[in-house]
C-alpha cells in the first residue's frame, strides 16, 4: 500500500508542541506512514485567519516553513528515507522511497499580497497553495463570504498565473463558488481541491456540487476526499470508513472514470474524524474496505497514481 494524501495540518501541531515529524502523538507521523507501506503526504502550512488576515501572514508562514525544513534535516541526519517532492523527476521517483512529503500552504494570505513572496516561497519548496481559507483575503473570497458573490480579485488572477508559470498546484478547497469558477477559467493547468467532499451526499458549504466535480474532471484535475466528519455526514457522529467510500463512489460514478479522485485526509486539522479513523494507521482498514469494492487498478489510482499523475502535469 502506498498512500498519497493531499492535505494535513500536522505542521501546525508540531510547531505549537515542539514535536517531531518522525514520531508523535498526532494523527500523522512518518513512522506510521512507513509502517503502513509508505506514502506521499502533503504538509500544509495553515495560516489562521482572522489572526493574520491583514498583517503577519508571511512571517508566520516562514516560522512553520522553518519547522518543516528543520524536521526534514533531522530525518536526513537520522538516515530516514523521506523524499521532499519539488520536481516532476521527484514525483516520478516517489515510489522508490519509503516516504515523501510535499510542502503546501493553506491560505493565500501567506504571501502578504506579494508575487515576489510567492516566488521566494516556491524557491523554499512550496509546491501547492490553497488560494483562500474560508474567509476573504486579497486573492478571493472563501466559502464564508459566498453570499457576497466575490470571485478572484485582479491580484488573485495574477497569483493563479504565477502559480501556473512556476509549477505550483492551485488548490480550490475553501474558495467560494464564484472564485472556483474564475479559477477554472483562469488556470492554464489542472487544478486540485485538496480536501473537499460531494455536496450531493452532504450539503456542507465546504463541499463541491455536481457541476464543480464535473468541472474538475473536465479540467483533468483532482479531488482529495477528506475525512472531516462534518463534510462526510450531516450528523458527524455517523461519519465512518463507509462514508468515505460513499463520497469516493459518488464522485467516480458522476465523473464516469477513476482518474480524478484521491485522498486529502485533513489529519490534525479535523475536530470530528470518522469514529473508525484515528490517524494515518487507519488507512489500512479504509483501503481494505475499498479493496472489496474496486479492482486493484482502481485502488492503485485512488491511493496514489492519480496524485502522481497530476504532479507530472503541474510541477
Ligand atoms: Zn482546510
Amino acid at each position: 500500500m502506498f498512500i498519497c494524501d493531499c492535505h494535513c495540518d500536522t505542521l501546525t501541531e508540531l510547531y505549537k508542541k515542539n514535536a517531531d515529524l518522525y514520531g508523535n502523538e498526532q494523527h500523522f507521523d512518518i513512522k506510521r506512514q512507513i509502517a503502513l507501506g509508505g506514502g506521499l503526504q502533503f504538509c500544509a502550512i495553515f495560516v489562521p485567519t482572522p489572526e493574520f488576515r491583514y498583517y503577519g501572514g508571511l512571517r508566520y508562514t516562514l516560522q512553520l516553513l522553518d519547522k518543516y525544513l528543520q524536521e526534514c534535516k533531522k530525518l536526513r541526519a537520522a538516515g530516514v528515507d523521506v523524499l521532499q517532492v519539488r520536481t516532476k523527476a521527484d514525483a516520478a521517483d516517489v515510489l522508490n522511497h519509503r516516504a515523501a512529503t510535499l510542502l503546501a500552504i493553506e491560505e493565500g494570505g501567506a504571501i502578504d499580497g506579494s508575487l515576489e513572496a510567492l516566488r521566494c516561497l516556491y524557491e523554499l519548496g512550496v509546491r501547492a497553495m490553497t488560494l483562500t481559507w474560508s474567509n476573504r483575503n486579497d486573492i478571493a473570497d472563501g466559502v464564508n463570504e459566498a453570499s457576497s458573490g466575490g470571485g478572484l480579485t485582479v491580484f488573485g488572477r495574477k497569483v493563479v498565473a504565477e502559480m501556473n508559470k512556476l509549477g505550483m498546484l492551485v488548490d480550490v478547497s475553501h474558495i467560494a463558488p464564484a472564485g472556483f469558477w474564475d479559477v477554472i477559467e483562469a488556470s492554464s493547468k489542472p487544478i486540485i481541491a485538496t480536501h473537499s467532499n460531494a455536496k450531493g451526499l452532504c450539503p456542507h458549504p465546504r463541499n463541491l456540487d455536481d457541476k464543480q466535480i464535473l468541472a474538475i474532471n473536465a479540467n483533468d484535475g483532482l479531488i482529495g476526499v477528506t475525512f472531516a466528519g462534518q463534510f462526510l455526514e450531516e450528523d458527524y457522529h455517523n461519519a465512518c470508513i463507509e462514508s468515505v467510500y460513499r463520497h469516493i463512489d459518488y464522485m467516480l460514478n458522476l465523473m464516469g472514470n477513476d482518474d480524478h479522485v484521491g485522498f486529502g485526509s485533513d489529519f490534525d486539522g479535523i475536530s470530528h474524524p470518522p469514529y473508525n479513523i484515528n490517524g494515518v494507521q487507519d488507512y489500512k482498514p479504509l483501503v481494505d474496505f475499498l479493496s472489496a469494492k474496486y479492482s486493484d487498478a482502481t485502488i492503485a489510482k485512488i491511493t496514489h497514481q492519480n496524485v502522481l499523475n497530476l504532479l507530472q502535469k503541474v510541477l
